[in-house]
Protein backbone atom coordinates (compact mmCIF):
# COMPACT_ATOMS: atom_id res chain seq x y z
CA UNK A 1 0.00 0.00 0.00
CA UNK A 2 1.16 3.46 -0.93
CA UNK A 3 1.70 5.51 2.46
CA UNK A 4 0.33 8.91 1.24
CA UNK A 5 2.78 10.88 3.77
CA UNK A 6 5.54 8.86 2.01
CA UNK A 7 4.17 10.05 -1.11
CA UNK A 8 3.76 13.66 -0.09
CA UNK A 9 7.40 14.01 0.60
CA UNK A 10 9.09 11.99 -1.89
CA UNK A 11 7.39 14.45 -4.07
CA UNK A 12 8.07 17.79 -2.56
CA UNK A 13 11.72 15.84 -1.97
CA UNK A 14 12.05 15.37 -5.97
CA UNK A 15 10.76 19.10 -6.39
CA UNK A 16 12.51 20.86 -4.39
CA UNK A 17 15.20 18.79 -3.14
CA UNK A 18 16.28 16.96 0.38
CA UNK A 19 16.56 20.31 2.17
CA UNK A 20 13.10 21.15 2.48
CA UNK A 21 11.73 17.75 3.47
CA UNK A 22 12.88 18.46 7.59
CA UNK A 23 9.90 21.09 7.36
CA UNK A 24 7.66 19.21 6.03
CA UNK A 25 8.17 16.42 8.27
CA UNK A 26 7.65 18.23 11.33
CA UNK A 27 4.26 19.49 10.07
CA UNK A 28 3.36 16.21 9.46
CA UNK A 29 4.11 15.00 12.50
CA UNK A 30 2.59 17.25 14.79
CA UNK A 31 -0.73 17.18 12.37
CA UNK A 32 -1.73 20.89 13.69
CA UNK A 33 -0.54 24.11 12.72
CA UNK A 34 2.87 25.54 13.77
CA UNK A 35 4.15 28.76 13.21
CA UNK A 36 7.40 29.21 11.86
CA UNK A 37 9.12 29.70 15.29
CA UNK A 38 7.80 26.72 16.40
CA UNK A 39 9.24 25.16 13.52
CA UNK A 40 12.69 26.34 14.03
CA UNK A 41 12.55 25.70 17.97
CA UNK A 42 11.44 22.00 17.19
CA UNK A 43 14.26 21.45 14.48
CA UNK A 44 16.76 23.62 16.54
CA UNK A 45 17.50 25.67 13.44
CA UNK A 46 17.01 29.47 12.43
CA UNK A 47 13.84 31.36 11.94
CA UNK A 48 14.55 32.27 8.58
CA UNK A 49 15.97 29.27 7.02
CA UNK A 50 12.27 27.76 7.96
CA UNK A 51 10.63 31.01 6.57
CA UNK A 52 12.59 30.49 3.07
CA UNK A 53 11.81 26.84 3.01
CA UNK A 54 8.19 27.19 3.93
CA UNK A 55 8.25 29.46 0.91
CA UNK A 56 9.54 26.99 -1.35
CA UNK A 57 6.63 24.94 -0.27
CA UNK A 58 4.12 26.89 -0.41
CA UNK A 59 5.04 27.78 -4.00
CA UNK A 60 4.29 24.15 -4.65
CA UNK A 61 1.28 23.61 -3.12
CA UNK A 62 3.03 21.81 -0.03
CA UNK A 63 1.78 24.13 2.63
CA UNK A 64 -0.38 26.49 3.08
CA UNK A 65 -0.69 29.30 6.04
CA UNK A 66 -3.78 31.47 7.73
CA UNK A 67 -2.61 34.76 9.29
CA UNK A 68 -3.25 36.62 11.99
CA UNK A 69 -2.30 39.63 13.56
CA UNK A 70 -0.37 40.09 16.86
CA UNK A 71 -2.37 42.30 19.55
CA UNK A 72 0.35 43.30 21.43
CA UNK A 73 3.16 43.21 18.51
CA UNK A 74 0.95 44.50 15.41
CA UNK A 75 3.18 41.79 13.80
CA UNK A 76 1.59 38.89 11.77
CA UNK A 77 2.00 35.28 12.91
CA UNK A 78 1.72 32.65 9.94
CA UNK A 79 0.37 29.45 10.84
CA UNK A 80 1.23 26.33 8.47
CA UNK A 81 -0.23 23.65 7.23
CA UNK A 82 0.86 20.76 5.22
CA UNK A 83 -1.42 19.94 2.58
CA UNK A 84 -1.29 16.01 2.42
CA UNK A 85 -4.96 15.94 0.89
CA UNK A 86 -4.31 18.15 -2.06
CA UNK A 87 -1.53 15.75 -3.13
CA UNK A 88 -3.37 14.52 -6.07
CA UNK A 89 -3.78 17.91 -6.95
CA UNK A 90 0.35 18.85 -7.02
CA UNK A 91 0.43 15.62 -8.94
CA UNK A 92 -1.70 16.62 -11.38
CA UNK A 93 -0.33 19.76 -12.16
CA UNK A 94 2.95 17.69 -12.25
CA UNK A 95 1.69 15.73 -15.17
CA UNK A 96 0.68 18.82 -16.93
CA UNK A 97 4.02 20.31 -17.10
CA UNK A 98 5.10 16.92 -17.96
CA UNK A 99 2.82 17.07 -21.12
CA UNK A 100 3.45 20.65 -21.65
CA UNK A 101 7.19 19.41 -22.57
CA UNK A 102 6.44 16.34 -23.90
CA UNK A 103 4.57 17.90 -26.72
CA UNK A 104 6.94 20.58 -26.97
CA UNK A 105 9.54 18.16 -28.01
CA UNK A 106 7.43 15.81 -30.46
CA UNK A 107 6.64 19.52 -31.75
CA UNK A 108 10.12 20.10 -32.26
CA UNK A 109 10.82 16.50 -33.55
CA UNK A 110 8.58 17.01 -36.08
CA UNK A 111 9.68 20.32 -37.55
CA UNK A 112 12.91 19.43 -37.72
CA UNK A 113 14.93 16.88 -40.25
CA UNK A 114 18.35 15.07 -38.36
CA UNK A 115 21.36 13.51 -38.78
CA UNK A 116 23.41 11.11 -37.06
CA UNK A 117 26.94 10.17 -36.79
CA UNK A 118 27.43 6.71 -37.31
CA UNK A 119 30.58 6.28 -34.96
CA UNK A 120 29.45 8.06 -31.65
CA UNK A 121 25.74 7.97 -32.29
CA UNK A 122 25.91 11.74 -32.30
CA UNK A 123 22.47 13.69 -33.53
CA UNK A 124 22.54 16.45 -35.39
CA UNK A 125 19.82 19.47 -36.92
CA UNK A 126 19.44 19.75 -40.75
CA UNK A 127 20.92 23.36 -40.37
CA UNK A 128 24.25 22.01 -38.02
CA UNK A 129 24.94 19.29 -40.53
CA UNK A 130 24.51 21.61 -43.54
CA UNK A 131 27.10 23.96 -41.41
CA UNK A 132 29.25 21.18 -41.28
CA UNK A 133 29.12 20.48 -44.76
CA UNK A 134 27.03 16.85 -43.34
CA UNK A 135 30.58 15.28 -41.51
CA UNK A 136 30.40 15.00 -37.99
CA UNK A 137 31.93 18.25 -36.37
CA UNK A 138 33.69 15.27 -33.14
CA UNK A 139 35.01 12.55 -35.42
CA UNK A 140 34.69 14.14 -39.33
CA UNK A 141 32.75 10.79 -40.32
CA UNK A 142 30.04 11.68 -42.61
CA UNK A 143 26.74 11.90 -41.58
CA UNK A 144 23.56 10.16 -42.33
CA UNK A 145 20.03 10.79 -42.45
CA UNK A 146 18.64 10.13 -38.93
CA UNK A 147 14.73 8.61 -39.27
CA UNK A 148 13.26 10.31 -35.87
CA UNK A 149 9.73 8.27 -36.57
CA UNK A 150 10.70 5.72 -33.59
CA UNK A 151 11.26 8.70 -31.35
CA UNK A 152 7.81 10.64 -32.16
CA UNK A 153 5.99 7.29 -32.09
CA UNK A 154 7.06 7.01 -28.72
CA UNK A 155 6.54 10.56 -27.74
CA UNK A 156 3.19 10.27 -29.24
CA UNK A 157 2.09 7.28 -26.70
CA UNK A 158 3.44 8.65 -23.86
CA UNK A 159 1.84 12.21 -24.48
CA UNK A 160 -1.59 9.64 -25.08
CA UNK A 161 -1.02 7.66 -21.90
CA UNK A 162 -0.83 11.13 -19.60
CA UNK A 163 -3.95 12.71 -21.31
CA UNK A 164 -5.83 9.65 -20.65
CA UNK A 165 -4.25 9.87 -16.83
CA UNK A 166 -5.02 13.24 -16.25
CA UNK A 167 -8.55 12.70 -17.56
CA UNK A 168 -9.66 10.10 -15.41
CA UNK A 169 -7.93 12.03 -12.28
CA UNK A 170 -9.46 15.19 -12.98
CA UNK A 171 -13.06 13.14 -13.37
CA UNK A 172 -12.07 11.40 -10.44
CA UNK A 173 -11.81 14.93 -8.36
CA UNK A 174 -14.30 16.44 -9.66
CA UNK A 175 -16.70 13.62 -8.19
CA UNK A 176 -15.30 13.50 -5.13
CA UNK A 177 -15.70 16.98 -4.45
CA UNK A 178 -19.39 17.43 -5.37
ZN1 LIG B 1 31.09 11.46 -35.04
Amino acid sequence: MVNAENLFINLAKSLLGDEVVDVLEVLLEKGTEMTDEEIANHLNVKVNDVRKKLNLLEEQGFVSYRKTRDKDSGWYIYYWRPNIDQINEILLNRKRLILDKLKTRLEYEKNNTFFICPQDNSRYSFEEAFENEFKCPKCGSQLSYYDSEKIRTFLEQKIKQIEEEIEKETKLGANRSS
